[in-house]
């Protein structure tokens, strides 16, 4: 392995990643460096949905779901082996709180900030197919809507990247755990165990990619370099037998009103996601049974055959999104990722702070726009937005 690069990045998920493959797109010399495995962190333990994010709509971050859409079309067209259109569905209760009117408005500004692409379109569902909706209560409800969005493997994603990024030269050491920087005149120092040994590289620049740890990660850094402060926020996932085959159920959880996927995976249902303050270490992050309890009680609503027996647990995971702390609850707070660079022109470091799985590339290249004054002038190897992902 080489001693020198023109990036260094902490951090083998999807933002890492596709730092990776953005700066070795452009002919830098990168170097990722993945303490574990890679999507070892929120990236394997996401809903794994490529989405606008139709909920965004509600808190009006109207730039975030244009740009998550216009995502979503790229990865249709560049990683159709990972990512596949399915449909939702919206049934509206006569308790529901989103009213049908609302429904359909949020899905027409949807439709609109994807461009009125094919893949926007939305429907009604007719009563005399409700019947043929895996088994959803009919009690009371007052219609369904049905809409598509994308659906990936997380991991299996973030791998493609990473292979991607390798091809076009980038070298990944893994295990390798970045222990500490120091900055100076001319990007910085950095130091790493690679599988146990100690190693020590220099950069230009030092991307900060990781995750739920990175505010460790920056305070390994000298001099310490700015960072933003935020709060781990725990989402469940729980995986149960059987359930739902005709797409994707977008429900209001009863109690809160919150917005929670029951999707078909496989021959079973993953249902998520919850939303709880986490003060751990992120490596120790799980599902509390409080929340196992939360999302059965949502499947025990919405669908009759789990109320005379309970849906069967195959499994469960816990990821940490990493959001911007304030006071506010973490349903509402902005998706859209932060940077956090120790100068404006030639920053030495740049910390990214939460995103979305889906927006991935297009954070990286505002990530290699903000770092392109501490770069050398290299000849450019290929562009993002025409690299074709495929699955290991
Ligand atoms: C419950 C939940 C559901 C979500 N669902 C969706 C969804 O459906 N669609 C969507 O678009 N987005 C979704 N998101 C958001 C999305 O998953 C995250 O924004 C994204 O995965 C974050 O990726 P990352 O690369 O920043 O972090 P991570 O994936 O956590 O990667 C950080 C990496 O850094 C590594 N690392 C840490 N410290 C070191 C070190 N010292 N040395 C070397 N490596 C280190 C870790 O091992 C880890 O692999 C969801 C998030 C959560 C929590």
């Amino acid at each position: 392995m080489a001693d020198s690069f023109d990036v260094a990045i902490v951090g083998g998920g999807i933002n890492g990643a596709g730092v990776a493959q953005a700066a070795a797109a452009a002919g830098h010399r990168v170097l990722l460096l993945e303490q574990t495995a890679l999507a070892h962190g929120t990236s394997s333990r996401s809903s794994k949905l490529i989405h606008g994010g139709l909920r965004y709509l509600e808190t009006a971050q109207f730039p975030l779901v244009r740009e998550s859409l216009r995502e979503r079309a790229l990865l249709l067209r560049l990683a159709p082996d990972l990512v596949r259109l399915v449909p939702f569905h919206i049934p509206i209760y006569r308790t529901t709180r989103r009213r049908a009117w609302q429904v359909r408005a949020g899905l027409a500004l949807y439709a609109l900030l994807g461009g009125g692409a094919r893949e926007n379109r939305f429907s009604k569902v007719p009563r005399a197919e409700w019947g043929d909706l895996d088994g959803i209560d009919t009690k009371d409800l007052q219609a369904v809507f049905r809409y598509y969005d994308g659906q990936t493997d997380d991991a299996a994603l973030t791998r493609a990247v990473v292979r991607s990024a390798q091809s076009l030269g980038a070298e990944l050491a893994m295990p390798g755990r970045f222990e500490s920087a120091t900055l100076d005149d001319d990007g910085c120092e950095v130091n790493f165990l690679e599988s146990a040994r100690p190693r020590s590289c220099r950069a230009r620049i030092l991307i900060n990619a990781a995750g739920p740890w990175v505010n460790r990660v920056a305070a390994r850094v000298s001099p310490s370099p700015p960072g933003v402060d935020i709060d781990l926020v725990r989402g469940t996932h729980l995986l149960v037998r059987g359930g739902p085959r005709r797409g994707i159920w977008y429900l209001e959880s009863p109690g809160d009103g919150r917005a929670v996927f029951a999707m078909p995976r496989g021959e079973h249902t993953l249902v998520g996601t919850t939303e709880a303050i986490y003060e751990g270490d992120p490596n120790s992050v799980a599902p509390p049974d409080t929340e196992r309890d939360y999302l059965c009680g949502i499947l025990r609503h919405y669908f009759p055959a789990w109320r005379g027996t309970p849906p069967e647990l195959i499994s469960a995971y816990a990821g940490l999104r990493v959001l911007p702390r304030s006071d506010g609850r973490a349903f509402d707070r902005p998706r859209e990722s932060i940077f956090a660079v120790d100068r404006g022109d030639r920053p030495r470091i740049l910390s990214i702070y939460g995103g979305k799985l889906t927006t991935w590339r297009a954070t990286a290249a505002k990530v290699m726009q903000q770092i392109a004054g501490s770069l050398p002038q290299r000849d450019a190897k290929a562009k993002t937005d025409e690299l074709p992902l495929v699955p290991d």
